[in-house]
């Protein structure tokens, strides 16, 4: 759609342009979101596609994703390093069904900012315990998790002006096994949950990731495979369950119990 109160396209080429960033200038990724509803509060858009990053980097030091990484790019991530967790980037891109048209424009980093709660990209980044690097507003740079990037139902912790970068994720995390598990109400619907186990490849340890289900993702922790019914009780003991039109949120603690004792299985059978 027409967004008729923009008066201005920033192309970004350096990190200097990103100062035209603030109120009412907004960073403009895919626009899957910005061009869907209008806003009339932004007069500016600061266009990340025009940095140029290349979407990938590996090194020793793990796999870098550039923020303005489509979800078409990222689906075709080469499975050429023997990455244990290279299904997930492509089962985690399904979870978003928008047609071709969107995957070939929505970015990662576009996914993340929205911080829906059935955000693929929080899901996959999360789940990889993966860093994200902010390009910060004062011209400083702040590296957290994305698990804490996203606070909740479309907040984040990104300040006015800042600018997420890129996403990190350890060879740890690259070569652990892990599975996967997205329920919606309709075939193509939107996520009511998207659970995701890892098993550590170093010491063993097990995190399972909620969300979708959650306004925010959750993350179970244990030094191992836990019992099925300390799993649950973790699970059951999360408390920010939400209901809207694509699940109640007694729904979604009760699906989300049974894909992570589903995933719990799966990674039993696989550390053997
Ligand atoms: C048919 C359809 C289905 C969809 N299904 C889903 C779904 O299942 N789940 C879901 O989560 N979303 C869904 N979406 C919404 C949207 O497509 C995705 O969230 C997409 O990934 C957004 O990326 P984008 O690059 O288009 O973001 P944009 O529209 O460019 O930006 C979105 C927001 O993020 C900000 N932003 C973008 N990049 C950055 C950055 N690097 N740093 C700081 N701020 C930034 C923008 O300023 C804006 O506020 C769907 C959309 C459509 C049209």
């Amino acid at each position: 759609m027409d967004l008729n109160t923009v008066n201005r396209v920033v192309p970004a080429r350096s990190r200097a342009d990103l100062r035209e960033l603030g109120e009412g200038a907004v960073p403009l990724a895919g626009g899957t979101v910005l061009f869907a509803e209008p806003d009339p509060r932004i007069h500016t858009l600061v266009d990340l596609q025009t940095f140029g990053w290349a979407p990938f980097e590996v090194t020793d030091e793990g796999l870098t994703v550039a923020a303005t990484t489509t979800l078409t790019e990222l689906s075709r991530l080469p499975d050429d390093h023997a990455w244990r967790a290279h299904p997930l980037f492509y089962q985690c891109c399904t979870a978003l069904f928008g047609s071709f048209k969107v995957w070939n424009v929505a970015t990662v980093g576009g996914n993340i900012c929205t911080a829906l709660p059935a955000g693929p990209m929080t899901s996959l980044f999360s789940a990889l315990d993966a860093e994200a690097l902010i390009w910060r507003a004062d011209g400083s740079e702040l590296r957290l998790p994305v698990s804490e990037l996203v606070t909740g139902n479309t907040t984040t912790s990104l300040g006015s002006g800042d600018v997420l970068r890129s996403l990190h994720v350890s060879p740890r995390s690259l070569g652990s096994a892990t599975a996967y598990r997205k329920i919606a109400l309709s075939a193509i619907g939107r996520s009511g949950a998207v659970v995701i186990g890892r098993l550590d490849p170093v010491d063993g340890s097990f995190v399972l990731t909620v969300s979708a289900a959650t306004v925010r993702p959750e993350q179970l922790r244990f030094a191992g495979l836990p019992t099925a019914s300390d799993l649950r009780s973790a699970i059951e003991g999360i408390d920010t369950w939400f209901t809207d039109a694509h699940g109640a949120a007694d729904w979604r603690r009760a699906v989300s119990a049974l894909l992570g004792e589903e995933i719990r299985l799966e990674l039993t059978e696989a550390s053997r």
